[in-house]
């Protein structure tokens, strides 16, 4: 499968340009797209799943117009919305039944093996019986991406889904998705956290201010930051002044002061250390850095 997004532009009526000129293509396979609130995530979200047209631009799936093909497109579409709530009396099981035939799954013994297979797979199995909208945060996430799976999609659209969820259920989150990039769908994950962007995405963009600001693989992002993180001992004088100077990713205290690591441009004096980086060093060192002097050029 292939996904080629082309000049894509969005200006909401009141004068908001969330998307600039947004050129992307991508396969097979989890892409994830990275960027602080704001960025457009959402817009753009909406707008491959058909709810909402773009200003100008086009998005084309295996050479074919979305907006041309609409019906065709949400046949074979999975959505879990940003803000995906349901406020339903109906059970677990129920409620994904429900999503069952409005995918289209007629049979209803086919059907409820279905539903059985996906509560499994996103373990809730247990809870089947228990009344939806009694599930805790992390498990209603879980119905949802459930729900998003009914009918065997081709395409995955997830939107935040992991904002608000502990670490063990966002990790939860994370394996689940990632099995499923495994069956030759694709799935297109957004995220403002940099977490969420692990090594199982093939390919992932970054957005700012509607702007697509890097495209490319994860590999890739992280290459940009080699040779600009540093691991300093500091004295906790020294640390004050390091605070104000440079982009502080992380601190640890130690007997004589702190243990930090920074994302600076250029080599920091106090006896640094050039470390490895990792995806969220870069993150920080594209937005902060990169991607300032860029617009300065
Ligand atoms: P993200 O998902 O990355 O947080 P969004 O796509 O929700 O970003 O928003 C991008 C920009 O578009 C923001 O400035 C936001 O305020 C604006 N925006 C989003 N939806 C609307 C809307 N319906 N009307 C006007 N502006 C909007």
């Amino acid at each position: 499968m292939k996904i080629e997004i082309q000049g894509l532009n969005k200006i909401y009526p009141n004068g908001n340009h969330a998307l600039k000129d947004i050129n992307l293509e991508f396969g097979t396979g989890m892409f994830g797209l990275l960027g602080p609130n704001g960025a457009g995530k959402s817009s753009l979200m909406r707008i491959l799943v058909t709810l909402m047209k773009p200003t100008s631009g086009i998005v084309l799936i295996d050479g074919k117009d979305i907006q041309k093909h609409r019906k065709e497109l949400r046949e074979m579409l999975g959505y879990l919305p940003q803000d995906f709530r349901f406020f339903t009396s109906l059970r677990t099981w129920e409620f994904l039944d429900y999503s069952g035939s409005l995918a289209g799954l007629k049979n209803r013994k086919e059907r409820l093996s279905e539903v059985d297979r996906l509560l499994d797979q996103v373990g809730l199995l247990e809870v089947r019986d228990r009344q939806a909208n009694k599930l805790s945060g992390g498990m209603k996430r879980r119905l949802g991406i459930a729900q998003a799976l009914i009918g065997n999609p081709r395409i995955i659209v997830v939107d935040e889904p992991t904002t608000g969820l502990d670490p063990d259920e966002r990790i939860r989150f994370r394996n689940i998705l990632s099995q499923l990039s495994q069956n030759d769908v694709t799935i297109i994950l957004s995220t403002h956290i940099v977490g969420d962007i692990s090594s199982t995405c093939q390919g992932m963009a970054l957005l700012n201010k509607g702007e697509l600001v890097f495209s490319g693989s994860p590999e890739n992002l992280v290459k940009q930051a080699e040779g600009h993180v540093f691991k300093l001992t500091l004295t906790p004088y020294e640390y004050e002044k390091v605070k104000e100077q440079y982009d502080v990713i992380s601190t640890i205290p130690i007997d004589t002061g702190w243990e930090v690591q920074i994302v600076s441009e250029e080599v920091p004096v106090y006896n640094p250390v050039s470390i490895i980086p990792n995806i969220e060093h870069a993150y920080v060192y594209y937005m902060e850095h990169k991607l300032h002097a860029d617009m300065i050029d």
